[in-house]
């Protein structure tokens, strides 16, 4: 099996000289167990980073047997990064495996997947059994995102990121889903192929600091519930019926006031009603509105990415493709 493992990378030259040994020493290894075959590789997409990130992929790409190199022409994103490395390959591998750069998914659980592949199974998600690494914080939010996407109805594997093994036969297939609003975890589910776990034990950082940012990482999760679920309409649509029955209690008692000669609520209680009103319209058109600018940016049908230049050999010769 010609394995392909593809790596985003963004800002990421204090820790890749790590992650390419351990990496390298998992290729050997795996290679001496006879679980992948020896043109299998690693392939590297340098994510419009500002540091010396490509410099050092140029560099191991010349000095080591199994790297290979993407330079994307800009800062794309995460999810497009790993969607250029997927596709730039997918002809050129039996299987691929996508993890972060700073490896701090479970290495070993790489193995596992490969045995799951060749057991048959299309798709095997890193699925995360501890979060300790994570800061207490985004711990407890990604947990509370993924419960909020399940009750949202939007189809994905608890506890899930990136960390998964891919077959060449479901790579073709996510080929044919071109949308811009790019969130794979919910897309791969769709896929529908025969797919299994493994347990991810994640570590924290060996070097330099995490790159998802909270605006990045709203804009996922944004994505996440967006591009897969219009139910957040439909309880807009709930809430509209709600206020209808609110203003039916609301005449009746006007007209029993006015029958009973009471006095009017006044001034203040126009005001916070007119005020709450007002902010529920705002709340709805901006969620309306999410999907329209959703619709807008897929119409348009923009290139996903570009590719600046794309580094592979093929047999001993090694070309730089431009
Ligand atoms: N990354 C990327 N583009 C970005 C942000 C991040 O390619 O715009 C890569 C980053 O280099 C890393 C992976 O995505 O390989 C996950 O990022 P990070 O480890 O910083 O996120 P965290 O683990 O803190 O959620
Ligand atoms: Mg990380």
């Amino acid at each position: 099996m010609k394995l392909a493992i593809v790596s985003p990378c963004y800002n990421e030259s204090e820790v890749l000289p790590a992650s390419v040994k351990r990496l390298t020493d998992l290729m050997n290894d795996l290679i001496a167990k006879q679980k992948i075959s020896q043109d299998s590789f690693i392939l590297f997409v340098n994510d419009g980073s500002h540091d010396n990130t490509w410099e050092l992929i140029t560099r191991f790409f010349t000095t080591n047997p199994y790297v290979r190199g993407i330079n994307l022409s800009a800062n794309m994103g995460h999810q497009q990064a790993i969607m250029a490395g997927m596709m730039t390959i997918k002809d050129r591998c039996d299987a691929v495996i996508t993890i972060d750069a700073d490896l701090q998914d479970d290495l070993a659980a790489i193995e596992e997947m490969i045995d799951r592949h060749a057991e048959g199974y299309d798709i095997v998600y890193g699925v995360k059994v501890s979060r300790c690494a994570d800061p207490f914080l985004k711990r407890h939010a990604a947990l509370t995102f993924y419960k909020l996407q399940q009750r949202l109805g939007v189809k994905s594997v608890y506890n899930h990121a990136d960390f998964r093994l891919l077959s060449r036969c479901a790579l073709e297939q996510l080929s044919h889903f071109k949308e811009r609003n790019l969130y794979l975890r919910g897309i791969i589910p769709l896929l529908g192929h025969k797919s299994t776990t493994v347990d991810d034990v994640i570590s924290p950082r060996v070097a330099g600091h995490s790159k998802y940012t909270l605006c990045k990482m709203l804009s996922l999760a944004v994505d996440g519930i967006t591009s897969f679920s219009t139910k957040p309409i439909t309880l807009i649509i709930g809430v509209g019926f709600f206020f209808m029955f609110i203003s039916l209690l609301m005449t009746i008692y006007v007209v029993y006031s006015y029958c009973k000669h009471l006095t009017v609520p006044g001034w203040a209680s126009l005001m916070l009603s007119m005020w709450f009103i007002g902010s529920v319209i705002l709340f709805a058109i901006g969620i309306v509105g999410q999907y329209i600018g959703k619709i807008y940016i897929e119409v348009k049908n923009r290139p996903l990415y570009h590719i600046d230049t794309f580094l592979y050999d093929e047999g001993d010769e090694k070309k730089n493709q431009k």
